[in-house]
């Protein structure tokens, strides 16, 4: 994972008139099995390299051997990849992140760090505080990793004097220190919210310990609670994961189907949403999209026409609008989402229900506009 610093030195990085290859790779698990990453990678090269002349094109050769090279003595981790070189500067960086990223390629005077800024301002960041009456880890999680972990025991007296003989005084007594340790707790929370600004907060742990720690939160932690669940102090770090990144999923999966139903309801005529293929990739051309929304498996050529960017599904030959002869895509979603990116626009992929259902309504795409739609809604598909 990349942090914060690491992000601003490349932001910084000044290549004095040389040029730096930044490379993008989606890394999902199908396009691990037969490395196809590698493919794309290819195929994102020579797309890149046909708008160059000359010495840039050696240039771009050289900076893709290497990353080549690399990539050939890797085995891939994670879902995403970035790479940045500039070998005449001396630059080389290389990431493997928890999430997935766009394919992207890019080799201009300075590092393309905009994905990398879409992605920390897309994803949440989560807190998690595992407890029981006198242990609390708290851990911090982002992009799908551990970010940073705490761990702290308070002294807290037994239920019972020595001898085992039950004393109303002493379990008060108990009970008074179990109630510090969770104050003690909701401070490091606190602490950790004004370091790390978390935007979700998970409890876990033994019922008594997270419904008495929820008690004491302050307000602004309060609110942010995502989840409550059970949970072994001592439970390992995989584990922490796993239970926050199902807790991310289904929230992920919500607001997805939120998002869905809010297309279905905001498209028709002079709605400020749209759905189907072409009419959504009419929106794009009008540079009318502000969130555009993808079904996960969608798949599908198309063609772009070079002179006014107009892209269609499926081969074109020439231009519907301008005339000009069309080149042919072989993936027109992930121009598509390219396009909006361009544009300022944002792009959400859907996965599992909302994903059916925007295939159902939509042919695995739609859009919330910038403003009410001029655009036809009568072609859908
Ligand atoms: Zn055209």
């Amino acid at each position: 994972m990349l942090t914060q610093e690491q992000i601003e030195q490349l932001e910084a990085f000044d290549a004095q008139g040389a040029r730096v290859l930044s490379v993008y790779l989606d890394l999902d698990p199908a396009s691990q099995i037969r490395r196809s990453y590698r493919i794309a990678f290819e195929d994102l090269v020579k797309a890149l390299r046909a708008r160059l002349e000359g010495q840039e094109q050696a240039d771009l050769s050289r900076e893709v051997e290497r990353v080549q090279t690399w990539l050939d003595s890797q085995d891939p981790r994670g879902k995403g990849l970035a790479v940045f070189s500039c070998t005449p500067r001396g630059l080389w960086h290389a990431s493997f992140f928890a999430v997935r990223v766009m394919n992207h390629l890019a080799f201009e005077p300075t590092p393309d760090v905009a994905p990398l800024l879409r992605l920390v301002d897309e994803y949440e960041r989560y807190a998690v505080a595992v407890v029981d009456k006198e242990r609390a880890r708290l851990f911090t999680v982002f992009l799908g990793e551990i970010e940073e972990m705490e761990e702290f025991k308070d002294f807290v007296i037994g239920k019972h004097r020595q001898g085992g003989v039950s004393d109303a005084r002493y379990q008060r007594h108990h009970e008074t220190h179990v109630y510090w340790h969770l104050k003690r707790v909701a401070q490091r929370l606190a602490e950790l919210h004004r370091r790390r600004r978390f935007d979700r907060l998970i409890l876990a742990g033994p019922e008594e310990a997270t419904t008495e720690l929820r008690r004491v939160l302050p307000r602004a932690l309060a609110h942010r609670v995502a989840a409550v669940i059970p949970a072994e102090v001592f439970a390992s770090e995989r584990e922490i994961l796993d239970k926050t990144l199902e807790v991310e999923r289904r929230i992920e999966r919500e607001s997805e189907e939120r998002l869905v139903r809010q297309l279905v309801d905001l498209a028709g005529p002079g709605g400020r949403a749209i759905l189907g293929v072409r009419p959504t990739l009419a929106a794009l051309w009008a540079d009318l999209v502000q969130t555009l929304v993808v079904a996960h498996s969608v798949r599908g050529d198309g063609s772009e026409c070079p002179n006014c960017l107009r892209l269609e599904p499926g081969r074109v030959e020439s231009c519907p609008t301008c005339g000009a002869a069309m080149r042919h895509l072989h993936d027109i979603y992930h121009r598509a989402m390219e396009r909006a990116v361009d544009q300022a626009g944002s792009v959400e992929v859907v996965y599992g229900e909302a994903e059916r259902h925007l295939v159902d309504v939509g042919g695995g795409l739609g859009a919330l506009l910038r403003y009410a739609s001029p655009v036809p809604q009568a072609a859908v598909r």
